[in-house]
């Protein structure tokens, strides 16, 4: 199995060449390849990268509109996140249904729903490809279920839009929570979970401004909570 970060960068202005693209995973397996998420960046370059299928973790552009004129292969979500693309041109149109395993491509995915946004509810994937489990999720306030989530998994790849400041807000009328939790947070839901190590994606403007400097202090975070991290950028290949 290999893991192409296709892009690393959330819903900001700044880029860089290591942080250009909109959040987006390939995973490839068993020469097939599915690609997760696919946000506004991707839209003139989904035809030339042709995967096999998309799956999307929720409705906001950085996530799926990449898909506005369509797509060449089928594509996978939640019926929450269906209504809200309802409009977008796609063809083949499969449903993933909350916490029931899908097979796609020889790869199973599991939908987690976690806290994020109010309008465009998201979840992350629990991914199990040959022997290699992992959870996937690029933006994220809380996840509810978070123990049977992460049971097992070698590694997290979670939401790197901030690494410290709060950027969590309460919705008044449901007192629901959303928002992105911090890099540090994240850290030790890991540390309690007994999770190894974190793969950093989706770059806020305080990864992609000063990236050296924004290494140093992940590092330093994940050293303090005894889990190993890894920033993520384009293009970033794991083989395993
Ligand atoms: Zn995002
Ligand atoms: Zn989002």
């Amino acid at each position: 199995m290999k893991l192409t970060f296709l892009g690393t960068r959330g819903e900001i202005d700044p880029k860089t060449k290591r942080h250009r693209m909109h959040t987006s995973l390939l995973i490839t397996y068993q020469k097939k390849r599915v690609m997760i998420d696919c946000g506004t960046s991707w839209l003139k370059k989904l035809k030339s990268l042709k995967p096999d299928h998309i799956v999307i973790t929720h409705a906001h552009p950085d996530h799926c509109w990449g898909l506005k004129n369509g797509a060449p292969c089928p594509v996978w979500t939640t019926k929450e996140t269906w209504k809200l693309i309802k409009s977008f041109p796609i063809e083949d149109r499969r449903v993933l249904l909350h916490r029931r395993r899908k097979k796609i491509a020889g790869i199973s995915f599991e939908a987690f729903p976690v806290w994020h946004s109010i309008r465009a509810p998201a979840v992350g994937y629990r991914i199990i490809c040959g022997d290699v489990k992992f959870f996937y999720v690029p933006d994220v306030t809380w996840i509810p279920k978070i123990h049977s989530a992460f049971r097992d998994i070698a590694f997290y790849i979670g939401d790197g839009a901030t690494i410290i400041h709060p950027m969590i807000r309460k919705h008044a009328p449901s007192g629901q929570i959303f928002g992105h939790a911090t890099v540090r947070q994240q850290l030790t839901w890991c540390k309690k979970q007994k999770v190894k190590k974190m793969i950093v994606t989706h770059c806020g403007s305080g990864i992609v401004r000063n990236e050296k400097r924004a290494i140093k202090h992940i590092e330093k975070l994940a050293e303090e909570r005894g889990v190993e991290v890894e920033l993520a950028y384009d293009g970033l290949e794991l083989i395993l």
